[in-house]
């Protein structure tokens, strides 16, 4: 890492939610009137919807960790916002109206949530290939750490993020001691099969940058993470997925508080690249989450309550199917990188 990148993690730190802080910033709006009095062009070509091939579900923001750079504001203390299993039943009735062939369970740390495992064995039953978000750490938590047997039992893609295969870099951002948590986790999963090219068990890594800068070529971060992981600490995994992060949320705050933010929007608009829209994400999902004290879609044109579903119209009639997504209005960021 040069000078300049070293720098920039000065600021990015582990810390508290936004929300148990009462700042401003954890209100969504707040955040839109931050970003919107940017001198930054809007980008005026609207993105088009894909049919919907992946439902993504998230369970709610209770996390064991808090990351500076968290997009949804997820910690220990965000007890409140946890999917019920009444909602997690109006989830899956839904997903039964779609044709998507994969579940993406997210969070927070998913498996938190008291009817995750619930939720994973009805997807199953169903025949959908289903991903776990991941943190890794979770896995060494109590109720937690038998899952990575009970995933690989079901044939659950384990999808973790994991900033950077260097300890400096990974605890920055998400914490002390993170990233030796991190490695015996990867090493628990490794044990029962995960990230040894069996399609079955396949084990992603995710990263984003530790800092007011975009990522790297990920084919050939792909390669220098695998033989670093393994020649140092002996464990593997099947492939990386870089991501950009999100000018929103609590790296936002930070952005704002280390004077960068206005140098990354400028970033993100100075590297859109037209070509990354074809596989952009969202543009084939179906997003439900918690908004109490319903759930409601994102990336559909029509809004999509289970809770405000009559359980008669449910059970008598065959519902419609849900609408590919429309026009998805995603916040600009979006289409940098
Ligand atoms: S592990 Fe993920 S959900 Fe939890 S605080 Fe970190 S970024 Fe947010």
């Amino acid at each position: 890492m040069g000078a300049v990148e070293t720098a920039k993690l000065i600021g990015p730190r582990a810390t508290t939610s936004l929300v148990s802080r009462a700042s401003p910033l954890a209100s969504t709006l707040q955040q839109l009137a931050t970003l919107k009095q940017l001198p930054i062009p809007d980008f005026k070509a609207p993105l088009k919807p894909a049919g919907i091939d992946i439902f993504q579900i998230n369970v709610g923001k209770l996390c064991n960790m808090t990351c500076r750079h968290c997009h949804v504001d997820a910690g220990p203390d965000r007890t409140e916002e946890m999917m019920s299993r009444e909602t997690v039943d109006q989830c899956l009735a839904a997903l039964d109206r779609t044709a998507a062939g994969v579940v993406d369970i997210t969070g927070g740390a998913p498996e938190l949530n008291p009817h995750f495992r619930y939720l994973v064995d009805q997807c199953v039953a169903r025949g959908k290939h289903v991903m776990d978000r991941c943190n890794l750490t979770v896995l060494l938590t109590g109720p937690c750490r038998d899952l990575p047997g009970w995933f690989a039992e079901r044939g659950v893609e384990v999808v973790c993020s994991l900033p950077h295969y260097r300890k400096r870099n990974t605890d920055l951002q998400r914490g002390d001691g993170t990233f030796e948590k991190s490695i015996e986790a990867l090493t628990r999963l490794n044990a029962v099969g995960y990230g040894k090219s069996d399609p079955r068990l396949r084990l992603t890594l995710m990263h984003n940058p530790v800092g007011a800068f975009l990522a790297g070529d990920r084919a050939s971060m792909e390669k220098e993470w695998k033989a670093g992981l393994k020649a140092n600490h002996g464990v593997s995994f099947d492939a990386l997925i870089a991501l950009n992060n999100m000018p929103i949320s609590r790296f936002l705050e930070w952005l704002e508080i280390s004077g960068n933010l206005l140098a990354y929007m400028e970033l993100l608009v100075n590297a859109y690249n037209p070509a990354t829209v074809a596989g952009l994400m969202c543009r084939n999902m179906h997003i439900m989450r918690m908004a109490a004290p319903r759930i409601f879609a994102t990336s559909t044109r029509r809004s999509f309550s289970p809770a405000r579903s009559s359980p008669r119209a449910t059970a008598s009639a065959a519902p419609p199917a849900l609408a590919a997504p429309a026009v998805a209005r995603l916040p600009r960021a979006c289409l940098g990188g």
